[in-house]
Formats: C-alpha cells, structure tokens, sequence
C-alpha cells in the first residue's frame, strides 16, 4: 500500500455540503469568500452561515496540480 506524502482534508459545510476550504499538511487553506476565524469550529460556511466539519475522505486530485 501506497504512503501518501501528504495530509489532506476538506472543510465542508453540516448544512449545504459545501466546501469551505482544505487542510494539507495540517495548514488550514480557506476557499475564496471564506472569512478566517480564530478556530475552525467558528469558520462559517459563505453560503448558508453553517458550521464547517473536517471531511477526510476526499478526492486527493487536488494535490497533484
Ligand atoms: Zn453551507
């Protein structure tokens, strides 16, 4: 099995599923409209003001561009 390099996750949003940002190599990386907040539980999601959860299981394709 293959080591990845790196550590991803996604924010999304608990309401609309909406992805608010990523986190690669544990650096916190918000999506554009997204505003920084002091923790992640307090980052809101830009669309419907919902709270944001780390998804760890995401489509990793990112990381190679
Ligand atoms: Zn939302």
């Amino acid at each position: 099995m293959a080591v990845l390099s790196r550590e991803a996750a996604a924010l999304k949003c608990f309401l609309c599923g909406s992805v608010c940002g990523h986190v690669i190599d544990r650096v916190v990386r918000l999506a554009p409209g997204v505003r920084p907040a002091e923790t992640l539980s307090r980052v809101r999601c830009p669309r419907c003001g919902g709270s944001v959860y780390v998804d760890h299981e995401i489509d990793r394709s990112f990381l190679q561009n």
